[in-house]
């Protein structure tokens, strides 16, 4: 991999020869990076990456001796292609653990699925719970063909009780999007849908594993999900970082490129996310303009905790309480030891905004109080290092306006020849073995004359 060398300014960047490649890769997150691997040798290709490392939200960071990811990122490999490249490209830098999560709500801890385990619940709660669903079950339990909004559907499929304790605050925070507007087509995989005798059992007998689509996950031994990016960045003969896409005229087959110049491409793959890509295109109709400006995401800010003297065995936890500010947290060192000194913890704690700015010193005042609450920490004096990371863009929002915009978009990117892919590309809620999927996809269909 190579940092570009800082040179010229935009307004000389003109006087740069045009550089002719067959194919621009925007983006070496997993995406760009399995494409650049699938087209390797068989065309030229320059992937630029904005960044000074490849990897994009798989990466990590690392401070005072602790290593630190983009919250957790955790392998779940369900298709056999892309789990061997995956565990080749980590030799045998890979564990593969049994997951341990857990929900705190009510003062007190359950395991995850909430749905499914509601054993740590108060009486009243689990009474609930399990009354509205088996009431939700027995009017006709049927999850849902098309799209829906989220309130009504998670009322209809899993009752009142589960859907007010823990349904509709998780969502709610983690979203931060209205519930009656967010429809539901990315619920499928995500949301584990029990069966209502696993939901008694849940509640009053034994507890229930193994539901849910990351029941097991994999993750590197030392180096973080990071080692995942760099083991696929090595010997990637195209890729450039430093370099920033900043305009592009796709009809021209060219892109404009940040203190860099122009490139010429013959095919492009974007990874970046699409409404940005869009609006950078010089040659995009108003009507696509419109499309990709109706398209919403969150932000998520990860506050990354090196903390000393923790005892808990968790992967991570959900908090769908008010009182907690944070939708997420979790002990990354309970994955990876090699994540943080001995005696010490890695934690992650993931605070979602709809884009305002959030106060990081009030929030991390409201993080600790949460942590304490918890049990997780017992003083503020463990903390021994801290850092702030954050996503602008974490978690696309799906509404009906995303529903009538992608064909729009997608459409006319067909007709310019562009695939765009990946997270934030194809502007969907996936993973990061789907990223892979998707960038070897698309190298391999330009491999095939696409
Ligand atoms: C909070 C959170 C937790 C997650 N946890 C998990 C998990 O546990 N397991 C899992 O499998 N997945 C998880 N994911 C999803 C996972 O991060 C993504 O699916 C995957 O990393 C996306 O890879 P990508 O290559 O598609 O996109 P990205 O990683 O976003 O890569 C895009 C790249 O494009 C670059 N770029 C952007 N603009 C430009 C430009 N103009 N010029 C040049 N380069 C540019 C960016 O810097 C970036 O490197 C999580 C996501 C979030 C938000």
């Amino acid at each position: 991999m190579r940092l570009a060398a800082a040179i010229p300014s935009k307004q000389n960047s003109l006087a740069f020869k045009m550089i002719k490649k067959d194919v621009l890769i925007v983006g070496a997150g997993l995406a760009g990076l399995s494409a650049a691997r699938a087209i390797e040798n068989k065309k030229t290709y320059l992937m630029a990456e904005k960044e000074n490392r490849p990897g994009g939200l798989a990466s990590t960071v690392k401070k005072g001796g602790f290593s630190f990811d983009y919250s957790g990122h955790l392998l779940h490999l369900r298709w056999p292609k892309t789990s061997k490249l995956i565990l080749n490209a980590l030799g045998g830098n890979c564990a593969r653990i049994k997951r341990d999560a857990r929900v705190f709500a009510h003062k007190s801890w359950t395991p995850y699925p909430f749905q499914a385990n509601l054993s740590g619940m108060p009486d009243e709660v689990k009474a609930e719970c399990v009354s509205g669903f088996l009431k939700a079950y027995n009017s006709g339990f049927v999850p849902g063909a098309g799209p829906e909004v989220f309130s009504r559907w998670t009322r209809r499929v899993f009752g009142g009780g589960i859907s007010r304790h823990f349904m509709l605050p998780y969502n709610a925070k983690l979203w931060q999007y209205p519930l009656e507007r967010l429809t539901t087509e990315w619920c499928a995989p995500f949301v584990p849908m029990p069966k209502p005798e696993e939901v008694v059992k849940g509640a009053y007998g034994g507890r229930n594993e193994g539901i849910g689509y990351n029941t097991v996950f994999h993750y590197p031994r030392s180096g973080g999900i990071g080692a995942l990016a760099n083991a696929l960045a090595q010997n990637s003969e195209g890729l450039r970082l430093g370099l920033e896409v900043e305009s592009i005229n796709l009809k021209k087959g060219v892109a404009n490129i940040r203190y860099f110049g122009p490139v010429s491409f013959r095919r492009l793959i974007n990874t970046m996310p699409l409404d940005e890509f869009v609006a950078m295109a010089e040659d995009a109709p108003v009507s696509v303009r419109r499309a990709a400006a109706a398209l919403r995401h969150n932000t998520v800010y990860v506050l990354n905790l090196g903390v000393k003297g923790l005892k808990s065995d968790m992967h991570w936890g959900y908090f769908p309480g008010a009182e907690f500010p944070f939708y997420r947290a979790g002990i990354a060192t309970n994955f990876s030891k090699a994540l943080a000194p001995r005696g010490c913890a890695s934690v992650y704690i993931e605070i979602s905004t709809s884009g305002e700015a959030l106060d990081l010193a009030s929030a991390e005042t409201a993080v600790i109080k949460g942590l304490k609450a918890c049990g997780l920490i017992r003083t503020s004096g463990q903390v021994v290092e801290k850092i702030w990371l954050k996503i602008p863009c974490a978690y696309v929002i799906f509404n009906r306006e995303r529903a009538k915009a992608l064909p729009v978009i997608f459409d006319w990117l067909k007709t310019r020849k562009v695939q765009s892919i990946g997270r934030y590309g194809a502007w969907k809620y996936s993973f990061m073995e789907e990223s892979v999927k998707e960038g070897l996809e698309a190298g391999e269909r330009l491999n095939a004359g696409w």
